[in-house]
């Protein structure tokens, strides 16, 4: 079968994939996005929880909104609730938000096509679709998750994973606060409950090592909570999923003659403390579009500044949560103390020594 030549290749239409079609076909580049999935946004497994930053980033995300919050209450092992506030940020309807940023990217001029894995990528960056067809990109963006076959042809591999569980609750009272519980029994994780209005998202992420313990202790935590009268019986929606917490992936190479960048979970642009990827998927998304628009524009060091604006935007917050993630986890049986200088909402994790075995 002949190839199908264009300036630019995106590989997934989820945050990363959509905003980086948008952006690259907004500068007048012929895009074409393929994604594995039949329609954007389904199935949904995410804790659909942004910061208020999202909506600088992408046009009309006021439609996708379905509630605001405005504080976090960690709790640590069987002790009480500490309050963080404000802690703003939005909950949102994760499949209309990403159906939304594909029809930008149609608007934009960008050719999106659902039901099409791609099954490889060759040395050469030619994408391989299942159906057999090939697609030529002068520029390929591997937007395509945790998991991303881009990123493996360039040898940049999400190494580390949580693997996570939630389901729905009713919630007996209407909340504006993220719940978070931490625990040395949730290896390399937390459980959350994120209210949705009546009803709430309970989830647990924990490491591979124990992953075999991940229906347990979402069962478990849900039987507390409804001992506490908080929420009632599970009603729906199963999900789940694997987050990538190692930490950043090197976002740009070659195969071949092709430039090749990376974006969203694809370059392991995700805190591995709380596993929050949207904004950072938008973002690089929207970056590695205009990078590679510079690329086609002659710009030949376009790779190399992408990488500087991933590393500059993101460096920071992710390399510090990777260090105390690290710092964490390495113990067998985190403490009290330990948990809470591991986790976002204590001052302990913002100002507490780096521990020199992992800074
Ligand atoms: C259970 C769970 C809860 C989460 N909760 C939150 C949260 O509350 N807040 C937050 O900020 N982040 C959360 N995250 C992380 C967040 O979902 C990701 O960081 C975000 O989706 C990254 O966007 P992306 O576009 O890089 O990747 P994705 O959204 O994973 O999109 C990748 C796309 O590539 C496609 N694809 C993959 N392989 C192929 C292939 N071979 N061929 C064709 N298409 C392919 C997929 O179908 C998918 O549509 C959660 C993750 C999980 C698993």
């Amino acid at each position: 079968m002949a190839a199908e030549r264009v300036d630019v290749v995106v590989v997934g239409l989820g945050p990363a994939g959509a905003s980086a079609a948008r952006s690259a076909a907004a500068r007048g580049c012929r895009v074409v996005a393929v994604d594995r999935r039949l329609r954007a946004g389904y199935p949904v497994q995410c804790a659909e929880l942004v910061p208020g930053l999202v909506g600088q980033d992408v046009a009309a995300f006021a439609p996708a909104v379905r509630q605001p919050v405005q504080r976090m209450l960690t709790r640590v092992e069987d002790g009480t609730a500490d309050e963080r506030a404000p802690f703003p940020g939005f909950m949102i309807d994760r499949a209309r938000f990403d159906r939304q940023l594909v029809d930008a990217a149609r608007a934009a001029g960008a050719e999106c096509r659902f039901a099409q894995p791609v099954t490889a990528v060759d040395a050469c960056g030619r994408v391989v679709l299942a159906g057999g067809g090939v697609l030529e990109g002068a520029v390929v963006i591997g937007a395509d998750g945790p998991r991303s076959r881009v990123g493996r042809a360039l040898g940049a591999v999400n190494r580390e994973l949580v693997y996570a569980r939630q389901y729905t609750v009713p919630l007996r009272a209407a909340s504006d606060a993220t719940d978070i519980f931490l625990s040395a029994e949730i290896t390399g994780g937390y459980g959350w409950l994120f209210p949705r209005g009546s009803h709430a998202h309970l989830g647990v992420g924990v490491t591979a090592g124990a992953r075999a313990r991940l229906g347990a202790l979402l069962a478990a935590l849900h039987a507390e909570l409804r001992r506490d009268g908080r929420v009632g019986r599970r009603s729906h929606n199963l999900t789940g999923g694997t987050i990538p917490v190692g930490g950043r992936l090197p976002p740009q190479g070659c195969l071949g003659e092709r430039l090749v960048l990376l974006a969203g979970d694809a370059a392991g642009l995700v805190n591995p403390v709380s596993g929050a990827g949207i904004h950072a998927a938008v973002v690089s998304g929207g970056l590695a579009g205009s990078a590679a628009a510079d690329r086609l524009e002659g710009h030949c060091v376009a790779g190399d500044d992408y990488a500087e604006e991933i590393a500059d935007l993101f460096g920071r917050a992710l390399d510090h949560a990777l260090m105390r993630r690290r710092q964490l986890w390495r113990q067998p049986r985190p403490s009290r103390a330990a948990l809470r200088t591991g986790w976002i909402a204590y001052p302990a994790y913002w100002t507490a020594a780096a521990d020199p075995a992992t800074a």
